[in-house]
């Protein structure tokens, strides 16, 4: 790789030091503020950390964190891997990632929806991975039809390699500018958000997988790669079990998403698919904590279809605990809890806890779903049995209680 200009190289240096003052007084892992301080010194240091590697970027609203891990636990078998791993998923995050590595010669970063325009722009990343688009953070977030506008303005007239959901019909209608797209499909379990024809507006006309707008000719583009329930199928037909050890249909898709991109960096499924398998947990996701005997099981989901995949793979034999928060990173609108169909939870012990566990109690009574209302997570894992039990908490809520148990990874 070539040297970095000196200015580069010191706001690289920099960023790094503050990143590791950051840490060393406990303010968080420093992987925002060093890419702040190295960005105000140097600006253009996205674009010159980036030169040179061969990057991917990630992107949906579901599943990316956990996907730039599969894809970079795939990509370590070509060599060092740079990236954001903690969900730093902004440029301040994507320079910190690439400073970290500054030999590596790949790289796979997290891509915030509303950044990949931004980020593919600086980056020139050659290959970029797109999953789902669905309601989120319902205060702050752009409406989802003008993000994958966005991106596909983004990706039109560029050399990108595209790989792309194609059961999703909105992140298909983001993708379809690109020059180059492989098609994966990787299943799509929340459907309140693409109801319409993002071309033309007209409705959608749906049977099994397939998908095609009444009005214009927008339809569901032949896939390459097939999520097929614990298999995938690549684009020669062969089927490969997946056999990983993250839980749920969310994180199969998430893994054949994987697959693809990591072919599209030349490595075959035999190679990838073994590395995929040694992924058990992902910045806290499906860890286990335990205290006094109860063995509770950690759960993100931030939006609604978070949920609906957070259901997927939660126990109907457990009991439950469930925590939602509304701080900042929450977003402070949680409206988004009457979107949800909790009737699946019938049945179940259900115990409801967080700043937000009155607004949870009311939907939950109107569900009909029976629950125990708990001042504090500690209360409610306190009146477990000894076992195991399933916990579903949006981000903060999901943060405090892993930070209470030693943020294990
Ligand atoms: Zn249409």
């Amino acid at each position: 790789m070539t040297q970095l200009p000196l200015r580069a190289q010191l706001a690289s240096a920099l960023g790094r030091s503050a990143a590791t003052l950051s840490r060393m007084t406990g303010r968080g892992d420093g992987s925002v503020i060093g890419g702040r301080v190295g960005l105000l010194l140097e600006p253009d240091l996205l674009r010159k950390l980036a030169r040179d590697r061969k990057l991917a970027l990630v992107s949906a609203t579901n599943g990316k964190t956990t996907t730039t891990r599969l894809i970079t636990s795939a990509l370590l078998e070509l060599g060092e891997v740079a990236t954001n791993a903690f969900g730093a998923n902004m440029p301040a995050g994507h320079v910190s990632a690439l400073s970290q590595h500054k030999r590596a010669p790949y790289g796979v970063l997290e891509v915030d929806e509303k950044y990949l325009p931004e980020v593919l722009d600086t980056t020139g990343a050659g290959v970029v991975c797109l999953m789902n688009l669905s309601r989120d953070q319902m205060d702050r977030a752009a409406e989802i039809w003008l993000l994958a506008q966005k991106w596909r303005r983004a990706l039109s007239g560029k050399p990108t390699h595209v790989i792309a959901n194609c059961d999703d019909p909105l992140v298909t209608w983001g993708a379809s500018t690109a020059a180059k797209v492989t098609w994966v499909a990787g299943g799509q379990r929340w459907k309140e958000d693409s109801w319409c024809c993002p071309e033309c507006g007209g409705p959608l006309d749906r049977k099994d997988a397939d998908w095609a707008c009444r009005e214009c000719t927008f339809h569901r583009p032949e896939p390459q790669w097939v999520v097929d329930d614990d298999a995938a199928i690549d684009p020669r037909g062969q089927r490969w079990l997946l056999d990983i050890q993250l839980p749920g249909q969310a994180n199969r898709s998430n893994a054949v998403m994987a697959l693809a991109v990591a072919e599209a960096f030349g490595l075959p499924v035999e190679q990838a698919l073994p590395r995929l398998r040694e992924v058990t947990s992902v910045a806290g996701r499906y860890t286990t904590v335990e205290r006094d005997g109860r063995h509770a099981r950690l759960l993100l989901a931030k939006n609604p279809a978070g949920w609906l995949e957070a259901f997927d793979v939660a126990d109907p034999q457990l009991p439950i605990i469930l925590s939602v928060n509304a701080q900042g990173p929450d977003g402070r609108d949680t409206s988004w809890l009457w979107d949800v169909d909790y009737r699946i939870l019938r049945g179940r012990p259900v115990f409801v806890t967080g700043q937000r566990r009155l607004d949870l109690a009311l939907r939950l009574d109107v569900a009909e779903v029976p629950f125990t209302l708990c001042e504090s997570f500690n209360e409610a894992l306190a009146m477990q049995p000894p076992g195991r039990v399933d916990v579903i908490a949006n981000y903060t809520a999901f943060q405090q209680i892993r930070s209470e148990f030693g943020r294990a990874v």
